[in-house]
């Protein structure tokens, strides 16, 4: 069938599975024009690897390092009988399999909820399979809007709000390219708590403390996952607010998990990514709007990374060829330096407030936040053929 997009609110549900394959084959020709990382993790598995930093960092683990990956994702298959494609990382994963396996680097993929135990399971009796038998890499890099609590059934929702009171701030409707003024509320205790439940580190450590007790974590092995903290004009959103609060629990994790590696010479950290356009992202109020804004300044002065760049960067003059961590002063990892370079935030801030819906595409990077967008679907890419008949 022909597939286009169709975008609803912040989400397209259709993907291009050509286009995310040519997506996937991109990222890898990025990492291997790189060249190769020396030292690199030999066995990953990658929590959260069908979409966005997860991806990245299975393709930089795989093609980068040479590594052996366990793909853990929650995507949705094509059903031809009804029309309807895949999700983007279903695409996305089939194609890096084809890639991986052509190269001749081992891959298992694991389709599931990540926060159950049967996933975990069945992870572990993965990795066993390996051709290394254990892990040296974990990357955990989830973003859901749910979990269902292993113990007890219950099921926690993450929300996006504010604590303490309720916000009014400029934002982006992305759908109809308007500046708006949005306001967003203030959670409730409860709200709080389910937030921390769902995005906060709990899962991470249990994921550690189930490879752990199943003997299947390597001599050295290294645990990342991701968190973001961004510039003091999304703070009462972002790092003040509800989502905020669940990365700084995640964050405290990194200590406990830390320790529990450091038995076998290994260790657990955060790295503070960069603000980029993912389907995670794209649902935060006021975010689509700095985001665009962000592209713009940074993209003129020649510093603009996406997912595969600050991974392979990550990997590449942090994780390893013989190089050390470098943390801050709160023991985290900061790849998003160049995002809150001075100058870079300054530029930011001084557009921030001129910015309306008649100057959207002149001071900032809106057509450019779109195209990234659709991207993530598999649309717009230059040597795909939209017009052709794809098998979904
Ligand atoms: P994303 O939406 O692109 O990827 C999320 C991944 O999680 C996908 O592979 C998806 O399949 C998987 N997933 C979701 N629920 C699952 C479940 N129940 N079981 C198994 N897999 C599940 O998101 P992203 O933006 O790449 O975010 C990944 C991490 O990076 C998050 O922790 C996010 O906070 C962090 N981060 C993102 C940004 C950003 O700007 N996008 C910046 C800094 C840090």
């Amino acid at each position: 069938m022909i597939v286009e997009p169709k975008v609803k609110g912040f989400l397209c549900v259709t993907a291009h599975p050509e286009g995310c394959a040519e997506n996937v084959r991109e990222q890898i020709a990025y990492v291997r024009g790189k060249g190769e990382i020396k030292g690199g993790c030999k066995s990953a598995l990658i929590i959260g690897s069908s979409t966005g930093y997860g991806l990245a960092s299975r393709i930089t683990a795989a093609f980068g390092c040479g590594a052996a990956t366990i793909g853990v994702f929650f995507e949705r298959p094509g059903d031809a009988a009804r029309s309807r494609p895949a999700s983007a990382g279903w695409y996305n994963t089939a194609e890096f399999t084809k890639q991986a396996e052509a190269a001749g680097l081992y891959c298992a993929n694991i389709n599931g909820d990540a926060f159950g135990d049967e996933v975990k399971k069945q992870a572990i009796e993965a990795i066993k399979k390996s051709p290394l038998g254990k892990v040296d890499l974990i990357v955990y890099s989830l973003a859901s809007p749910r979990r269902t609590d292993p113990d007890t059934g219950e099921v926690y929702k993450s929300v996006l709000k504010t604590v303490g009171e309720e916000r009014k701030d400029k934002s982006l409707d992305t759908d109809k390219g308007q500046v708006v003024e949005v306001t967003v509320p203030a959670a409730t205790e409860r709200e709080i708590f389910e937030t921390v439940k769902t995005m906060g580190g709990d899962d991470w450590e249990r994921w550690v403390k189930a490879l752990d007790d199943a003997g299947v974590i390597a001599e050295g092995c290294a645990s990342v996952a991701y968190s973001y903290i961004g510039p003091e004009l999304t703070y009462p959103i972002y790092r003040s607010g509800t989502i905020g609060l669940a990365k700084k629990d995640l964050e405290a994790a990194a200590d406990r998990i830390d320790a529990l590696l450091k038995l076998r010479r290994g260790k657990a950290f955060i790295s503070v990514n960069k603000a980029l356009v993912t389907q995670a992202s794209s649902a935060i109020p006021v975010v689509p709007l700095y985001v665009s804004i962000l592209y713009k300044v940074m993209k003129e002065k020649g510093i603009h990374e996406g997912c595969i760049e600050q991974i392979q960067r990550l990997f590449a003059t942090q994780l390893y060829n013989g190089n050390c961590l470098e943390f801050d002063d709160e023991g985290r990892v900061r790849i998003d330096n160049l995002e809150l370079r001075d100058d870079v935030q300054k530029a930011v801030f001084d557009i921030w407030p001129k910015v309306s819906t008649e100057n959207l595409y002149e001071l900032t990077d809106f057509a450019g936040y779109k195209k990234e967008f659709l991207k993530l679907f598999g649309f717009g890419l230059p040597n795909v053929d939209y017009s052709k008949d794809v098998e979904i």
